[in-house]
């Protein structure tokens, strides 16, 4: 079966949304290069407009929209940065953004997504089905939904920040990459593969949920129940039908890092990198961390995809 995606995409892509992007700035750190023996590039994709390198998949995707479809707007079903990145996107565009939330969402998720125009719609994630609800409100009011990754000008769109990278920093050994359902993986790999065939491509999801992992290694979609974690932008229960192969096609291996760790390389990049970082958004560094990683002499691409934590729980987490 033929990818979903080809690099043209993101290409295309990159030209569609430029305009309404930050081109995101890349860290180094000579601390880090000694503790890990290699020269590492963050993606500071935490400093993307909202706050999450969503915003790029979210733009690709509703700049595709006809008339027809601006003049209705847009439908998803998110509790994090999907939902503000949609929401986002769509008030530059001047589209309506209709939000599916779970009721017991964190307040400070709902009144970002609100505070960016969205319309916010709660139901009660033990009863109902949020894509069920979704795919209703699409019909109902003529809405065109776009999941948080499962879709192909998502997943083109979350590409574009490493062909970002590639074009700054040039060649790459390695590059890690944080995986939820995918989007942002599929695309990352996608864009190394084609500009350093060489490149190792690693993702990195939380032990809790290492769904993607095993999907990986035994070649078909793995389901899992809402894993326990912090990375609740990692929280996902399964990759999707389109990100899946293109995991299988271009990258190398899926790792999983614990909590712990997590909350190691918040530190790190609070006290050291002086930048803010959400759980999620520290897969990367936490996995180059790891002393089993042999990264040795190499030149490494880390990104860093996002940096929306309440400052409540960012100082909970750090002070633990
Ligand atoms: C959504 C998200 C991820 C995971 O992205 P997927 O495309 O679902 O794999 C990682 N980090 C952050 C900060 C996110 O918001």
């Amino acid at each position: 079966m033929a990818l979903s995606i080809s690099y043209e995409d993101i290409v295309t892509a990159h030209q569609r949304i430029q305009a309404y992007i930050h081109q995101t700035p890349v860290l180094q750190s000579t601390t880090f290069n000694q503790l890990v023996g290699a020269e590492v590039f963050f993606k500071a994709e935490n400093t993307q407009r909202m706050g999450a390198f969503k915003f790029r998949g979210a733009c690709n995707a509703l700049l595709q929209f006809d008339e027809h479809q601006k003049k209705k707007g847009v439908v998803t079903f998110s509790s994090g940065n999907h939902a503000q990145a949609i929401a986002l996107a769509a008030r530059e565009l001047g589209m309506r953004a209709v939000i599916v939330m779970p009721q017991d969402a964190p307040q400070i998720k709902i009144d970002a997504t609100r505070g960016y125009g969205g319309e916010v719609v709660l139901y009660d994630r033990y009863t109902e089905d949020r894509e069920a609800i979704g795919q209703k409100l699409a019909q109902e009011q003529g809405l065109t939904l776009i999941p948080p990754y499962d879709h192909p000008h998502v997943m083109a769109g979350q590409g574009t920040c490493v062909k970002e990278l590639i074009e700054e920093v040039g060649s790459l050994d390695y590059l890690i990459v944080p995986l939820g359902g995918g989007g942002l993986l599929s695309g990352a790999a996608l864009a190394a593969k084609t500009l350093v065939p060489r490149c190792t491509v690693l993702g990195v999801e939380p032990e809790a949920g290492n769904d993607g992992q095993r999907s990986f290694e035994s070649g078909s979609i793995v389901h899992i129940d809402t894993p326990k974690t912090i990375a609740d932008g990692a929280q996902t229960q399964h990759l999707g039908q389109y990100t899946f192969p293109v995991i299988q096609t271009y990258v190398d291996a899926i790792h999983t890092v614990s909590d712990a760790e997590l909350v190691a390389a918040m530190r790190f990049c609070a006290s050291r990198m002086k930048t803010v970082v959400e759980p999620t958004g520290c897969l990367g560094i936490a996995l180059a961390m790891q002393v089993n990683l042999n990264l040795k002499g190499k030149r490494v691409g880390i990104l860093i995809s996002g940096g929306n934590v309440d400052i409540q729980r960012f100082a909970q987490l750090l002070l633990a």
